[in-house]
């Protein structure tokens, strides 16, 4: 049997994400203690009945209270608060990370209210689905994804290697950038792509009755794939926009840069220009597929 991670866990905000860390917790660490933490009692009671955790409340503070890891997994407008509800509870050499996609801002909501001696050791497991909740979980989400550590200037070592340990023990491969790089990085792989889904998807919502219904009903794989995507939760999605306000909208500058350019292109049938990019995009499909990130 593998080591034990962490003796005491506190999963603050246990739906996709942080019901499966429970699940993997379960799985290849199964003598620590964990204790959840929603606001709802249907999320709790979920919780209960999927035996995810060994204590489950509604109130951080009870959650953070003698934990050596205390793992912030809601959506990133509720840190502030959270921070400053653990403050008092946190213990002496706890760590405190999260797994929240946008980094700077939320490190400025938590990092002021964390207290001496606690150690702050940001992260971001890049891996997901579209769906949210204590159900939509399973342990095997971090199998071969990366998982993105932030730490602060000047972090201590070990507890960034005890996180570090935990993802890896779940199967993630994890690198260390700065927050600032990690915004710019994921406002194009993840955030740009969701801003597209949820234009597409919203301007075909918007079409006339009889032109609406014929889009859903001939959805090819094309506008059914951003359906997908655009059916992510609206509120974890509203506050990473809000949150990674300027990376955003660099790589949306550029982005429609871009568009006017191949809007260009098809009105003066430029068809060699359209060509080149298609290969050059093609060519990203495919080291994509090698670098096993499909
Ligand atoms: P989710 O499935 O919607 O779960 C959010 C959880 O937080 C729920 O258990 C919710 O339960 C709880 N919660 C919300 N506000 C709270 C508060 N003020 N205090 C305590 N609990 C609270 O969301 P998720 O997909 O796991 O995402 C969680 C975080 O992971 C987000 O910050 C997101 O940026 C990040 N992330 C998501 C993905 C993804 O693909 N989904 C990938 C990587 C990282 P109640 O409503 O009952 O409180």
């Amino acid at each position: 049997m593998a080591q034990k991670l962490f003796e005491q866990i506190a999963l603050i905000g246990i739906g996709l994400i942080g019901s499966s860390l429970a699940r993997a917790f379960r799985r290849d660490s199964p003598a620590t203690t964990i204790v959840a933490c929603a606001r709802r009692p249907e999320t709790l009671s979920v919780v209960r009945r999927l035996a995810l955790a060994d204590a489950i409340t509604n109130d951080p503070a009870e959650a953070a209270e003698g934990a050596d890891l205390v793992v912030i997994a809601t959506p990133l407008s509720a840190y502030a608060k959270i921070g400053r509800r653990i403050r008092p509870m946190l213990k002496r050499g706890a760590i405190v990370t999260d797994v929240g996609s946008v980094k700077e801002a939320v490190i400025q909501d938590l990092q002021p209210h964390l207290p001496a001696g606690v150690h702050f050791v940001p992260g971001h497991p890049v891996a997901g689905t579209e769906h949210s909740g204590p159900e939509s979980g399973f342990a095997e989400l971090f199998r071969d994804r990366w998982c993105i550590l932030t730490p602060p200037p000047g972090a201590a070592p070990e507890p960034v290697a005890e996180v570090r340990r935990m993802w890896e023990r779940f199967g993630m491969r994890v690198v260390t950038m700065s927050p600032v790089h990690h915004d710019k990085v994921v406002a194009m792989t993840s955030h740009l792509p969701h801003l597209i889904a949820y234009t597409i998807v919203g301007t075909a919502t918007s079409l006339e009755e009889s032109l609406k219904s014929e889009v859903i009903r001939f959805s090819a794989s094309g506008f059914r794939d951003f359906t997908r995507i655009a059916a992510s939760d609206p509120v974890m999605w509203r506050d990473i926009f809000l949150n990674n306000r300027d990376a955003v909208l660099e790589i949306l500058q550029r982005f429609s840069e871009d568009l006017t350019a191949l809007q260009r292109a098809i009105r003066w049938q430029e068809g060699d220009k359209l060509q080149d990019l298609f290969t050059r995009t093609r060519a990203t499909r495919r080291s994509i597929i090698e670098a096993r990130q499909a």
